[in-house]
Order: C-alpha cells, then sequence, then structure tokens
C-alpha cells in the first residue's frame, strides 16, 4: 500500500544520482578518475538509493519518484531538487529539452499530470483543488514568476512562499501554459552573455488541498519542484562584482541545503531551516534530491564535487 511506501519515505532523504549522456559532437568513456597525491589515478566509489546511466528514460527516472508525488495528495509535504553543475542535466530531468515531446517531458510535466488523474479517480470520496505557485531566488531574493501583465492574478496568497500569486488550476495544460509564462518571465533581465537561469533557483510549488466528502475534512499536501542554480565553484580570482556577489549567494545557500539535508539525514533534532531562503521550503518535507554528473572529462574536477556534497546528505 501506498502509506507503506511513504512511510518508508518518512524523514528519509532520497538520493538519485543521474548521468547525463555525451552531448552531439562528443565522445567518450564514463570513468571518473581522481587523481591521487602521488600522481597513479585512484578510483573512489559513491553511494546513493539510485543511480541512472545515461541511457535512462525520463519514463524511467519518473517511476522511482511517482510514489512520493502521490503521496501529496494524501496531505504529505514533497520535495524536489536538481542539483549539479551548469550543463549537467538538471533543466533536463525537472522539464525536459528545449523542444519537449511526450516522451522526452519531464519530472514537472508528469508529476502534475499525476496529480489530476489521480484527483479526478478519487473525487467520489475527496474533492481536491489543486493550486501553483513559481518562483526565483536569487541572491536571496525571491521573485515571482506568475506575476506580469496578462496574467490572471489570484487574490489568494500562497502559504509557503508569502507573496507569490497562487495560481488555481484544473488541467495539465494550464499548467504548462503557466510554465511557460514562468519560463518567459525568467527569461527577463537575461542576457546570452548574462544567463541568470543557472545561477538562480527556479521552485515551481503545487499546492493541494482535499476535503473528503462524506465527513468534511480537509488536508493539504504541497510539492516543490526546484531547479537549482549550478553548483560549479566559481574562482575567486575569476569574478568580481556582481558575478561575486552572485557566487557567494550561491554558495552559501546550496551549502545551506547541504546542512539541512545532511541534518535530516542524520536525524539531528536541530535542522537549520532558518538558514536560507531555499532551506525554508523544506520543512516538514519527504526530500528527493537528484544530483546529476556530466560524463566529460574535463568536468570530473566538478562531478567529484558534486558527489561528495551528495555523499554528504545521503
Ligand atoms: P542544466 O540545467 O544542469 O544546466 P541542461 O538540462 O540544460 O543542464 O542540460 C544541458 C544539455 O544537455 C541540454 O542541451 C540538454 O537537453 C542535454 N541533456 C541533459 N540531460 C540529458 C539527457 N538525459 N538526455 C539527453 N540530453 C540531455
Ligand atoms: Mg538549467
Amino acid at each position: 500500500k501506498l502509506y507503506n511506501e511513504v512511510q518508508d519515505l518518512k524523514g528519509n532523504i532520497r538520493v538519485y544520482c543521474r548521468v547525463r549522456p555525451f552531448l552531439p559532437g562528443n565522445d567518450g568513456n564514463i570513468t571518473i578518475i581522481n587523481p591521487s597525491k602521488n600522481g597513479k589515478e585512484g578510483h573512489k566509489s559513491f553511494t546513493f538509493n539510485k543511480v541512472f546511466g545515461p541511457s535512462a528514460t525520463q519514463e524511467e527516472i519518473y517511476s522511482d519518484t511517482q510514489p512520493l508525488i502521490r503521496s501529496v495528495l494524501d496531505g504529505f509535504n514533497v520535495c524536489i531538487f536538481a542539483y549539479g553543475q551548469t550543463g549537467s542535466g538538471k533543466t533536463y530531468t525537472m522539464t525536459g529539452p528545449r523542444d519537449i515531446t511526450e516522451q522526452s517531458q519531464g519530472v514537472n510535466y508528469r508529476a502534475l499530470s499525476d496529480l489530476f488523474q489521480l484527483s479526478e479517480r478519487r473525487k467520489d470520496t475527496i474533492t481536491y483543488h489543486i493550486a501553483v505557485q513559481m518562483i526565483e531566488i536569487y541572491n536571496e531574493q525571491v521573485r515571482d514568476l506568475l506575476v506580469s501583465d496578462g496574467i490572471r492574478n489570484s487574490s489568494q496568497k500562497g502559504l509557503n512562499v508569502p507573496n507569490a500569486s497562487l495560481v488555481p488550476v484544473s488541467s495539465t495544460s494550464e499548467v504548462i501554459e503557466l510554465m511557460n509564462i514562468g519560463q518567459r518571465n525568467r527569461a527577463v533581465g537575461a542576457t546570452a552573455l548574462n544567463d541568470r537561469s543557472s545561477r538562480s533557483h527556479s521552485c515551481l510549488t503545487v499546492h493541494v488541498q482535499g476535503r473528503e466528502v462524506a465527513s468534511g475534512a480537509v488536508l493539504r499536501g504541497c510539492m516543490h519542484l526546484v531547479d537549482l542554480a549550478g553548483s560549479e565553484r566559481v574562482l575567486k580570482s575569476e569574478v568580481t562584482g556582481e558575478r561575486m556577489k552572485e557566487a557567494q549567494h550561491i554558495n552559501r545557500s546550496l551549502s545551506a541545503l547541504g546542512d539541512v539535508i545532511a541534518a535530516l539525514a542524520q536525524k539531528n533534532s536541530h535542522v537549520p531551516y532558518r538558514n536560507s531562503k531555499l532551506t525554508q521550503l523544506l520543512q516538514d518535507s519527504l526530500t528527493l534530491m537528484f544530483v546529476h554528473v556530466s560524463p566529460e572529462q574535463d568536468a570530473a574536477g566538478e562531478t567529484i564535487s558534486t558527489l561528495k556534497f551528495a555523499e554528504r546528505v545521503s
């Protein structure tokens, strides 16, 4: 039964690792080599709840995520993060490639369409209302991605992300429309040279409220789907001014995230949620982190630091 599966997950952090395939024009074998001090090549292994190789499909990725998403309809809070250096496939996992087909749809679309389907199936016993928010966290500031001209502005305000518009939705196509609007708003202010999307966190939050037809009892669940800023370390010598500030904010919020997840994984009684905007979302959530790595040899340094981050939290 679903509940048992959810109970297993509760309090637990799941970490899945996904290795993206080589991109057209690149080729090679995937080995992660950690040069040891004496100049010899050493191998280090890392353990995760699951590892998805380059041939894993979007459907396979989602099918292991599904139980968690279904639990939102039972009133649980869920957080799904995509972590990794820029170009490692975070957006691919969460959303999909640039031109999305049904097959290449990411976790976001599949999760939403599942939520609608399941809620429809349960409608004789529970009536569900679903609403979404989309925000961007940039330099510790939260920007509402669903506010701009031409968007219906809901007067209702969100619970977890105060002051961001909460838009009621009743079908997957409505959500897709909103996600497109959010994407466009996100791109505003970004130029080709200054693509902000890799240096901000974006978060799609789905609020679910269910009312039991017989008893009138109300349950609430919510799900945060987070495409994190690129985790690459920025060389201090290479950045100044704005870039430096961005890099520091990203570092700080990703390490705050690491601290929270590590505390949860170790079942510490004190979990430092309050340390960043990002970690405030995690409170009382079942958490799944997709850790992404690139297969290219020249990414090896970042790959190792990504895997170390993930090992710390799993
Ligand atoms: P990130 O969001 O981490 O910066 P992207 O998701 O944009 O990375 O991925 C970088 C490029 O690699 C994109 O062109 C994307 O379509 C492609 N890509 C990423 N993961 C996969 C995958 N699993 N299969 C095929 N192409 C992928
Ligand atoms: Mg991206």
